[in-house]
């Protein structure tokens, strides 16, 4: 009987490539002690540990395992292999003449086969607060005729992590950490306090589409031991995907806006076509049984004010009958164009009389000052400079395809 073949001897597991590497940004508690448990701390440490990782995240922005000196420097390797903290790269910064800033970040996305994709992201500094507009999809599967984000198909939803990764990005770039200051030149709130005080998942794409990764997002963003966000401060605004509504409610529980643009089901068809699937009065029916609605807590109706299509005072009366007992308060959009769109904004006097129609039902309805117009950073506006971008890109390519031939 011949000798058994010695074992080939074990090759050392290749250490991971930056893509490969788990990103730890957007895992909840649950998620972190799964992936400290992996690379083998001891059960009875595990909390410790998820504690000190969850402050180093989310409290102090650290985006480098190395900076993590209360964490064993073994340790500290072992989730470098592993893991990653890093952020998105910053593929644009944009600071409009208002003090509005964009950024165009690229993902690596997820998996071996995953292109890298492009969101944007908005900052939108006041007097008072600091409100940062995320996006939860690329592009959005929804096709509503005034917004220039619906004529882009869905690329995919975003992560949590990818969610969450937009809030530390812009903290990062404002300073918005302990012990760090703004870089020179950039418009905070005056009022003081941290300069992302406030968060609207109003960016790119339907939030209640992508459910499972906004709603950790959102808690993470909420967590008081964390980024510590109150949830009044941070709103949610759906097109209507009426069953999610009271979900949305009773598992993430924040502010709930409504984007409802028109009082009559066969226009809001037209603007918003979800409206075929949930018309108006289902629509309002989840909004009444939304789980803590109170005076305290308000629901924002949305509303956009297109010229000569949704903006009559009989328009505005409508919607105050509609939403009669709704404890509610209404955001007036003026449209926000773009290249290729066909409606126009209402006049300004007509804008101002609707709102006051509304006001003197006893709903404050405070039209939103567009921002950031001069780099395309309002409502509705977003991706269309990142397609320009693209364009030149293209174009820079072919360019040199050509003088190759
Ligand atoms: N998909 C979600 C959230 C993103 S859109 C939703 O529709 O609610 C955020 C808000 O911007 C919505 O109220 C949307 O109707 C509005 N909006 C879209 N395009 C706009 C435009 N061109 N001008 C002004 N507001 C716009
Ligand atoms: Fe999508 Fe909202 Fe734009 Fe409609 S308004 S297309 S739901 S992003």
């Amino acid at each position: 009987m011949s000798a058994p073949a010695k074992n080939p001897p074990i090759a050392p597991a290749a250490p991971l490539s930056a893509e490969e590497r788990l990103s730890l940004v957007g895992l909840d508690r649950a998620g972190l002690t799964a992936a400290l448990a992996a690379v083998g701390v001891p059960e009875k440490s595990l909390r410790m540990r998820v504690s000190q990782l969850w402050n180093w995240l989310y409290v102090r922005g650290v985006d480098d395992f190395g900076a993590m000196t209360n964490i064993a420097r073994d340790l500290r390797g072992e989730l470098e292999a592993r893991y990653a903290v890093r952020r998105p790269q910053i593929v644009a910064e944009q600071v409009s003449g208002d003090g509005t800033r964009k950024w165009l970040l690229r993902f690596p996305g997820a998996g071996p086969m995953a292109r890298p994709v492009e969101v944007e992201t908005v900052y939108i500094p006041d007097d008072n607060r600091g409100t940062l507009c995320v996006s939860s999809q690329i592009g959005c599967t929804l096709t509503c005729s005034f917004c220039h984000t619906g004529t882009q198909a869905l690329v995919r939803n975003l992560t949590a992590g990818e969610i969450v990764a937009q809030i530390l990005v812009a903290r990062d770039r404002l300073g918005d950490w302990p012990d760090r200051a703004p870089p020179d030149g950039t418009i905070v709130p005056r009022a003081g306090g941290r300069f992302v005080s406030n968060i609207v998942v109003m960016g790119m794409g339907e939030p209640l589409y992508n459910f499972d990764a906004v709603k950790p997002a959102l808690l993470i963003a909420a967590d008081g031991e964390g980024l510590g966000l109150s949830k009044r401060r941070i709103t949610l605004s759906t097109s209507g995907v009426v069953p999610m509504i009271e979900r949305a409610g009773a598992e993430i529980g924040v502010m709930l806006a409504i984007s409802l643009h028109a009082v009559r089901d066969d226009l809001r068809n037209e603007l918003v076509p979800l409206n075929k699937r949930y018309p108006i009065a289902a629509l309002l029916d989840a909004c009444r049984r939304y789980p803590g609605l109170s005076n305290a807590k308000r629901i924002t109706f949305e509303y956009v004010m297109l010229n000569g299509v949704n903006d009559t005072a009989a328009d505005a009366r409508e919607l105050v009958r509609l939403i009669a007992g709704i404890p509610a308060k209404i955001n007036l959009i003026p449209f926000n164009p773009w290249p290729g769109s066909s409606y126009e904004c209402s006049d300004w006097e007509q804008i101002e009389r609707f709102a006051e129609i509304i006001n003197r039902a006893g709903y404050a309805s405070p039209i939103r000052s567009p921002r950031g117009r001069d780099i395309l950073a309002a409502c509705g506006q977003l991706k269309s400079e990142s397609e320009r971008l693209r364009a030149r890109e293209r174009l820079a390519l072919q360019a040199m395809i050509g003088s190759e031939d």
